[in-house]
C-alpha cells in the first residue's frame, strides 16, 4: 500500500465484535469532527484481527450505522483481515533486530507470576510479563511472540519510559518496563496483537491524528515503542471522555450500551457530542454536525 502524505488523516478503527453503541459513537465522531475542522481526510478501519471476537456481519452493520449519522468514510475502508503480509513483515523487521522472542507461557502461568487476575482489564491492557521465556530460546514456530520493553535490544537491558503528548491529557509517561513488560505481537494461536497491527496500519494509511477513546491511552506507549522500533511516523494523540454507564462504569454491553438505533441518529449524535462537551440545537442532522464541526475547531484548535 502507498503512504498518503496529506496534512491530516484521522480515522476511526472499530473491532466488529458487535454494533455500535453510545460509547463507540464518540470515538467515532470525535474523529470524524476531528478530521472535518481540520479540512482532512477520515479513514475507516475495521480492525477484524481477533477472530474469534468479531461477529459475522458487524462491520457492515457499524459502516451503516456510521452513514445514518452522517458519518461517510474517505476512500476505501480498509479490514485487517486482509493485511498479514504487512504485519508478516514488520514482524522480520523486529526480529532481524533481535527485539523478539518466543514465549510458551500460559495465561495461568503469567497470572500466577503476578497479582490480580483478569477481573477488571482494561481494552488491550497486558497481564505484566516477568520475562520467564526472554533467553530461554524458544523455538518461534511454537507460543506467542513477544517484543522487548527495553530501551535496546542488547543484553543488559535499558528502562522503557515514553513520554509523550496528549491533546487532551497534556503530558502522559509510561514505564513500559514495568508497567506492561515484554507485549505480544503475535498470539500463540498465530492471530495478530492488536498492537502490532494497529501502529503498521497507522503508518500504511497515513494516519497523522489519531481520536479516540481514554481508556486506550495506555496502549499508547507500547505503540510508540513499535513506531520507533520500525521506524515509523508518531501520530499526533487526542483520547477522548468515555461515555459512562449507568454504574458509572465505561459503557459496555454488560451495563446498557446498545446498538445505535438506525432511526434516531440525530438523538445518538446529540449524545455523544454532549459527552465530547459540545451543545448542539439545530434539528436537522446534516445542520448538527456542522455545529459540532464549528464547537470542535473553537475548543480543540483555537
Ligand atoms: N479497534 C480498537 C478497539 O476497538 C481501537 C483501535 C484504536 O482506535 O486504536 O479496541
Ligand atoms: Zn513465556
Amino acid at each position: 500500500m502507498k503512504a498518503n502524505s496529506a496534512a491530516y488523516i484521522g480515522r476511526f478503527a472499530p473491532s466488529p465484535t458487535g454494533p455500535l453503541h453510545a460509547g463507540s459513537l464518540v470515538a467515532a465522531l470525535a474523529s470524524w469532527l476531528d478530521a472535518r475542522a481540520h479540512g482532512g481526510l477520515w479513514r475507516v478501519r475495521i480492525e477484524d484481527v481477533d477472530a474469534p471476537r468479531c461477529r459475522a456481519g458487524a462491520a457492515e452493520q457499524i459502516l451503516g450505522q456510521l452513514a445514518a449519522c452522517g458519518l461517510q468514510p474517505d476512500g476505501p475502508v480498509l479490514y485487517q483481515s486482509a493485511r498479514a503480509t504487512a504485519y508478516r513483515a514488520a514482524l522480520d523487521t523486529l526480529q532481524a533486530g533481535g527485539w523478539t522472542y518466543a514465549c510458551t507461557c500460559t495465561r495461568r502461568e503469567v497470572d500466577e507470576a503476578q497479582a490480580g487476575g483478569d477481573a477488571a482489564r482494561p481494552r488491550h491492557a497486558e497481564r505484566i510479563y516477568p520475562g520467564t521465556c526472554r533467553d530461554a530460546g524458544r523455538d518461534p514456530a511454537f507460543g506467542a511472540i513477544r517484543v522487548l520493553a527495553s530501551a535496546r535490544s542488547a543484553r543488559p537491558l535499558a528502562p522503557l519510559q515514553i513520554a509523550w503528548q496528549d491533546r487532551r491529557l497534556g503530558a502522559q509517561q509510561q514505564d513500559v518496563t514495568n508497567q506492561v513488560g515484554d507485549f505480544v505481537l503475535r498470539r500463540a494461536d498465530t492471530l495478530w496483537a492488536y498492537q502490532l497491527a494497529v501502529v503498521v496500519d497507522d503508518a500504511a494509511q497515513g494516519i497523522t491524528h489519531v481520536v479516540r477513546g481514554e481508556d486506550l491511552a495506555d496502549n499508547t506507549p507500547r505503540q510508540i515503542h513499535l513506531q520507533r522500533l520500525l521506524g515509523l511516523h508518531r501520530p499526533v494523540y487526542l483520547h477522548t471522555p468515555l461515555l459512562l454507564g449507568d454504574d458509572g462504569e465505561k459503557l459496555s454491553k454488560g451495563n446498557g450500551a446498545r446498538a445505535i438505533p438506525m432511526e434516531e441518529p440525530l438523538r445518538a449524535v446529540r449524545e455523544a457530542a454532549a459527552c465530547l462537551g459540545l451543545n448542539l440545537e439545530a434539528a436537522a442532522l446534516g445542520d448538527t454536525l456542522a455545529q459540532a464541526v464549528a464547537q470542535w475547531h473553537m475548543r480543540w484548535m483555537a
